[in-house]
């Protein structure tokens, strides 16, 4: 496959950060640490094999997230994401 056909929007990691967040995520706004640009969640650039699952930034292609699951742990890197905001549930 190709880069592009693996490329997916933000809708494909609502069920994964669900299980990390108590929440509804998909309309939680990130707010990009390289370029500033805020995006919801649902718009996103998902690539998820990268490997884990790496989430950039649709503006600039800067990395916001990278969320690694696996041997029953998760790793969360938030580095390029300058806040995550979303509303109570
Ligand atoms: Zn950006």
């Amino acid at each position: 496959m190709t880069v592009e056909e693996r490329r997916l929007d933000g809708n494909a990691i609502g069920g994964l950060l669900r299980e990390i967040f108590t929440m509804e995520m998909t309309a939680a706004q990130t707010t990009c640490a390289g370029c500033g640009a805020i995006n919801a969640v649902g718009r996103v650039v998902v690539y998820a094999d990268a490997p884990g699952t790496v989430v950039r930034c649709p503006e600039c292609e800067s990395v916001l997230m990278r969320i690694v699951h696996g041997g029953g742990r998760y790793w969360v890197d938030l580095t390029g994401t300058r806040c995550l905001e979303f509303a109570e549930g």
